[in-house]
């Protein structure tokens, strides 16, 4: 099918047929301007007024053969499909284009479901096969698209007029056309506006970025999985200019991200050292004085031992306006998630965010954990601990604290590759450095951890642990993967460089293939780091799994096309089950 728009204004157009149908087609057809005839023997009484008011031709017999070869379209309503296929094939023979309500075998054209903002057509088409799954869409792009697209469009017509008369090079008309589009059109909201008449002027003066100072925004990612970042914060990451990213804020990177944010990546790489504080601080205000929208995303909060206050004081000193946009930060995630409350009626009154690793001081050491550990009914919550267990715990212990104290150690709690240590205060360094727990992890110590067990909800949930990547839109497999526990990295296919970075961030244990073209995508991508031999492929259909086996996946499920997103997560739980029988329960150590 070859979709065109068609003038019709002034143009013959023949209905035959005279009913509810055929009144709708006349009516499409006089809203364009095209000069109608009605040929019908008992037409309604809508359709005898519109003649009565010389709005329509109409003549109230039969059709004639040969009669549709004076028109540019053709229609044909009637009830009775032989005197259709008549008009049909008279239409055809003369090369005129013919159109049977309700009947695509007699069709040389077809009317897409439209939605109509001024200008701006959208249409839906089926091909005439599914005309009720057309109107449905409609009814979605009529929800979607407000009535300020027919005032957009109308802007965006005057403002290709005034770039195509000012002389140009393609390249700097490309970069207006950008720019129009960018600054009025909010691809999430699928919301438009009407830009000021001032700003055109100052696009085409080419002043905007100039003028326009940028802006940086301190954003706090949450402690693992994109689902705990804020609303706001993903709504500045989707209207940014530029990412400046690292390690601990990688997984929130939302899959989505538009391919023409840049991303800065100043985290630790295999390899190579993180980049150092003054270059971060340097490369937020070289960007926002470009004229950039930044976001610079930081793990957890931004100002929770998140070096964000320094970043915000040279912001200050260069002059570049700033937000902060708070993040849920790990001393309060990662316990929530390893089932301990941090306060606790009757049990702990306070808790307290420490770090274990100070920067130096001339003075010495400033965390008073001699204080700290004479507070009974409270919860220390320490970060940056692996290293320096031992040593704090041996201050606690010494400053008098008592070693049935319960305490655990979190290894990236919040996250599908959450590991949790549970001892007590003078068990705790043996048992985390048996269960060789890596940075990042936060120790938790205080009366309200002995709830760990019994409120672990975390990891308890059927898929806890599973990673599964999935083309967007993930639809129901992505909420039933959420919903059982597991995390369902979503990227659009091909990936974007965000998509592959939030793959990365943490091993993937499945992905999902619906279809050989997939299957094809997914496997571009095997060099991902996050991407594993161990990797499944779950593949709904035989297609998608004959293809994922000639690619080399190692490990390839197949489900039942059909069944859906229910089938899968039965299949995955039974999986996980014959899996546990043989393994020790989730003590892998995953990535050092
Ligand atoms: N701004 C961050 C903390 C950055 S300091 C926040 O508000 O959370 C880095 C330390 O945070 C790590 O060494 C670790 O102690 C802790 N941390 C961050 N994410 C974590 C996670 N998912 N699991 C366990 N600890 C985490």
């Amino acid at each position: 099918m070859y979709p065109v728009t068609l003038n019709l204004q002034g143009r013959r157009c023949l209905v035959v047929g005279g009913g509810a149908v055929a009144l709708r087609k006349v009516e499409g057809l006089l809203s364009e301007g095209a000069k109608v005839t009605v040929v019908s023997p008992r037409p309604i009484p809508p359709v005898m007024d519109l003649a009565a008011k010389a709005v329509i031709g109409l003549e109230s017999r039969g059709y004639w053969p040969g009669e549709a070869s004076g028109y540019s379209l053709v229609f044909a309503a009637t009830d009775d499909r032989e005197a259709n296929r008549k008009v049909f094939e008279d239409a055809k023979a003369a090369g005129v284009w013919v159109n049977v309500a309700d009947d695509p075998a007699l069709c040389t054209f077809h009317l897409p479901a439209r939605v109509q903002r001024g200008d701006l057509l959208l249409s839906v088409s089926t091909a005439g096969q599914a005309p009720f799954a057309a109107r449905r869409l409609r009814e979605m792009l009529q929800k979607s698209f407000g009535a300020e697209w027919g005032e957009w469009v109308k802007a965006a017509a005057r403002f290709r007029k005034t770039v195509r008369g000012a002389q140009r090079t393609e390249e700097e008309e490309n970069k207006l056309f950008d720019l129009f589009f960018r600054s009025t059109v909010d691809p999430e909201r699928l919301s438009a506006r009407v830009p000021a008449a001032a700003e055109e002027v100052a696009w085409h003066s080419g002043l905007e970025r100039k003028e326009r100072s940028g802006l940086v925004f301190l954003v706090g990612a949450g402690p693992g999985d994109s689902g705990f970042l804020t609303l706001r914060g993903r709504q500045r990451l989707m209207q940014a200019d530029a990412v400046v990213f690292d390690r601990l804020s990688e997984p929130a990177l939302p899959g989505d991200l538009p391919s023409r944010v840049e991303l800065y990546n100043v985290g630790k790489q295999p390899g190579l050292h993180p980049v150092p504080q003054e270059e971060i601080n340097a490369l937020l205000v070289r960007l926002a004085r470009e004229g950039k929208r930044v976001v610079r995303l930081k793990g957890g909060d931004p100002y929770v031992f998140g070096r964000g206050g320094e970043e915000a004081q040279a912001l200050f000193e260069a002059g570049v306006p700033f937000e902060v946009i708070p993040g849920v930060t790990a001393g309060v995630a990662v316990p929530a998630c390893a089932g301990i409350p941090v306060t606790h009626r009757g049990e702990a009154v306070q808790f307290t965010l420490v770090t274990a690793h100070e920067s130096e001081k001339d003075e010495g050491p400033q965390v008073r954990w001699d204080l700290l550990a004479r507070i009974e009914n409270q919860t220390l919550v320490g970060y940056m601990g692996v290293t320096a267990l031992p040593e704090v715990v041996k201050k606690l212990l010494d400053a008098g604290m008592d070693p049935d104290t319960p305490a655990a150690m979190v290894e990236r709690g919040a996250t599908p590759s959450q590991r949790t240590v549970r001892s007590t205060l003078c068990q705790l360094v043996k048992d985390v450095r048996r269960a060789d727990l890596q940075p990042p992890s936060i120790f938790i110590i205080g009366p309200s951890v002995r709830h760990a067990e019994s409120l672990d909800w975390f990891t308890r949930r059927p898929l806890f642990g599973e990673r599964v990547l999935v083309a967007a839109p993930a639809g129901p497999f992505g909420e039933a993967l959420e919903r059982n526990g597991a995390e369902a990295v979503e990227v659009p296919l091909p990936l974007t460089p965000a998509a592959r970075v939030r793959m990365g961030a943490y091993p993937l244990s499945g992905c999902l293939l619906r279809s050989p073209f997939e299957a094809d995508a997914v496997f571009e991508e095997r060099h991902n780091p996050g991407f594993g031999p161990e990797v499944i492929a779950w593949c709904l259909g035989k297609e998608a799994a004959h293809r994922a086996r000639n690619l080399g996946f190692m490990r390839v499920e197949e489900v039942e096309s059909p069944a859906g997103a229910a089938a899968l997560i039965e299949r995955m739980k039974a999986h996980l089950r014959a899996r546990s029988k043989y393994t020790k329960p989730r003590m892998r150590s995953r990535r050092k």
